[in-house]
């Protein structure tokens, strides 16, 4: 039973871009992924399927069994259980950590503040940050606001979290913190998908190597068989 089941898809865009090429591929739950492969080979497209912010031109894409499809309509539903981290955090920059941790499960999920509160802490606490409840992302680094914003992903309690090199634009002393937070969710079960450009993490903490080249899978197999290759 898989998670993703993706077949033959392919993206062109209007400016008749091909993004993706032909992509078949199917993840399972518990697998960590990482999505690697030179600039403009379609990793960010990708991911941008599988998240619904972009539909194929052709070919299908499963969650869960159920057929993506924008005009879905249990859409809403599919789109909570698939978490999204970006390369520029993307917080709310007038909320409160504690606010921008809590907003989605108290509107969506309809939780009541007590436990949003709690919820909050011990995310905060899986992420190193619970002293910083009450600050505002602008007083806060990259890679803090990045952590947060993993916290915020994990609050909807997805089934696969996707991030789009989340560590891309950071300072280089703050990307060991982001990954160290990724690693823990790893070790936890969680299925992750990881468009990454760093090869020693994909490498250390993937059970799953694809790679790509112009919108085609080129190889997808363990990290040992993709870096360890003669
Ligand atoms: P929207 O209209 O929903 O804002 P776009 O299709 O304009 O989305 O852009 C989606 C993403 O793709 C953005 O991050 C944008 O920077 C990027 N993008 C848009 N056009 C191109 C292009 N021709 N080449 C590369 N990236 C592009
Ligand atoms: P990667 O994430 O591997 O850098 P992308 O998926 O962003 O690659 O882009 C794949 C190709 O599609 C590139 O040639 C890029 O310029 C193009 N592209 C991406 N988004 C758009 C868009 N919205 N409109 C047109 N072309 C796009």
């Amino acid at each position: 039973n898989y998670l993703f089941e993706l077949n033959n898809v392919s993206k062109v865009f209007k400016n008749k871009t091909q993004a993706l090429s032909d992509v078949t591929l199917s993840i399972k739950k518990g697998e960590i992924i990482s999505i690697i492969g030179p600039s403009g080979s379609g990793k960010s497209t990708l991911l941008r399927c599988l998240n619904l912010m972009e539909q194929p031109t052709s070919g299908t894409i499963f969650f869960e069994g159920e057929l993506l499809n924008i005009k879905n309509k249990n859409l809403n539903l599919i789109r909570q259980k698939i978490g999204m981290v970006f390369q520029s955090f993307n917080l709310f920059p007038h909320l409160s950590v504690l606010e921008n941790i809590t907003i989605a499960p108290k509107l969506i999920h309809k939780i009541e503040i007590n436990e949003a509160n709690t919820l909050a802490s011990d995310l905060l606490k899986k992420v190193g940050l619970e002293e910083k409840v009450n600050s505002y992302p602008n007083q806060l680094s990259g890679g803090q606001q990045q952590r947060i914003a993993i916290a915020r992903s994990l609050a909807m309690n997805p089934d696969v979290i996707l991030f789009d090199e989340p560590t891309s634009a950071l300072d280089p002393e703050m990307v060991g913190e982001v990954l160290k937070v990724i690693r823990g969710l790893s070790d936890s079960g969680m299925t992750l998908i990881i468009v990454t450009h760093e090869m020693q993490f994909a490498k250390e903490v993937s059970s799953r190597v694809i790679f790509m080249d112009q919108g085609k899978v080129i190889a997808d197999d363990t990290p040992e068989n993709i870096f360890d290759a003669p």
